[in-house]
């Protein structure tokens, strides 16, 4: 392959988002083991904090584009913006973070290139000059190994599995800035975030979830105190998003978001298999359930058989004292 790996900074809300940062360490690390180079394309309004993140963590170039009419995502546009930078790059091969904005991006990159696209990456290795992937299946049953027919190599990276590389403000990187044509069949008139948690599920590093051994709408306060308290993300189980104790955006499954965090407390939650496909990547999971049996147990590095009644707000006293300690 072409040992150019182009990369998508994903901007929102004027903020350079965390698996963004992942995808171009990876390529970095990719680079460095192919004399290859990395270029990252920023699309949108020009955010000068953002393009020196990108080439302190690894991109030699930045291309950015930032008409007026780009400042708020749209698939189309975006997609040909990134296209654009691919072709003129010759790059070998696309990392694009597996978030919301990059999974209705990269489907639509990979036709207009005509390149490959595996999504929701875990793994990437270079085999005799060209990229292997490894992605989880049927829910995280097992891992599948894929190879790339196709010239050009697309990829999709679940956050919060790629590690970041250290940062070094000092690295040169060229910044260029670029143009496309902006006008698309469909136009975003207003933007309004819905209804969630203050941090974003998908990134978040802590992240503690309410199930059903909630009981109530009013006992999800734990959640949030808990949360709160270790500075982490709000998750929950289907079972009370379709309760409507929380919004949708707090699900975490396989018909909700999929999560990678470093600690995931499950407070009152089961662990059927829908609810691991979300979570199962966590590095380390938490589980408080008073059902010694609950396949939640199965895959939790750390299990506390009891009563979430009495368990969380100890663990929100514990918390709160440690970093009380800290501060
Ligand atoms: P339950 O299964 O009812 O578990 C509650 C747990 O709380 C029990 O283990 C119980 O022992 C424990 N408990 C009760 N009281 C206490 C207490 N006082 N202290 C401690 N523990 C206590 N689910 C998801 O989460 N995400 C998805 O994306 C998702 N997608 C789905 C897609 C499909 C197509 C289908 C069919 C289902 C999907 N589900 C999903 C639903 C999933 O199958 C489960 O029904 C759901 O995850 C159960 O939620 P729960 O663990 O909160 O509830």
């Amino acid at each position: 392959m072409s040992n150019t790996i182009v990369t998508f900074a994903e901007v929102r809300g004027g903020t350079l988002r965390r698996p963004s940062l992942e995808a171009v360490s990876e390529a970095r690390r990719i680079a460095d083991a192919s004399a290859g180079r990395v270029v990252s394309v920023l699309v949108g309004a020009a955010n000068e904090a953002a393009t020196k993140s990108l080439g302190a963590h690894g991109a030699d170039k930045v291309i950015c584009f930032a008409a007026g009419a780009l400042s708020s995502y749209s698939s189309e546009s975006y997609a040909r913006a990134l296209s654009k930078a691919v072709e003129s790059e010759g790059a070998g091969a696309v990392l694009i973070p597996y978030t919301a904005m990059g999974k209705d991006l990269a489907p639509r990159v990979a036709f207009l290139t005509g390149g490959g696209l595996v999504s929701d990456c875990s793994s990437l290795e270079l085999a005799e000059g060209r990229l292997v992937a490894k992605r989880a299946q049927y829910s995280g049953k097992f891992i599948s190994t894929f190879g790339w027919k196709t010239k050009l190599q697309i990829a999709t990276l679940r956050p919060n599995v790629f590690a970041l590389t250290t940062p070094a403000p000092d690295r040169a990187c060229e910044v260029a800035q670029a143009e496309v044509d902006a006008a698309a069949r469909a136009r975003v008139r207003e933007f309004r975030a819905k209804e969630g948690g203050k941090k974003e599920l998908a990134e978040a590093q802590i992240i503690v979830s309410g199930g059903r051994g909630l009981k109530a709408a009013e006992h999800y306060k734990l959640i949030e105190d808990l949360g709160n308290a270790m500075g982490g993300a709000l998750g929950a189980s289907r079972a009370i998003v379709d309760d409507g104790w929380v919004g949708h955006s707090f699900q975490v499954g396989q018909t909700g978001k999929t999560v990678s965090p470093t600690l995931y407390v499950a407070c009152g939650i089961s662990g059927a298999i829908q609810h691991l496909a979300g979570m199962s990547s966590s590095r380390v999971i938490v589980a408080i359930n008073k059902d010694p049996e609950a396949p939640i147990f199965k895959i939790a590095n750390y299990g506390i058989v009891g009563d979430l009644f009495e368990i969380v707000p100890a663990l929100t006293a514990e918390a709160k004292a440690h970093f009380a300690s800290r501060a």
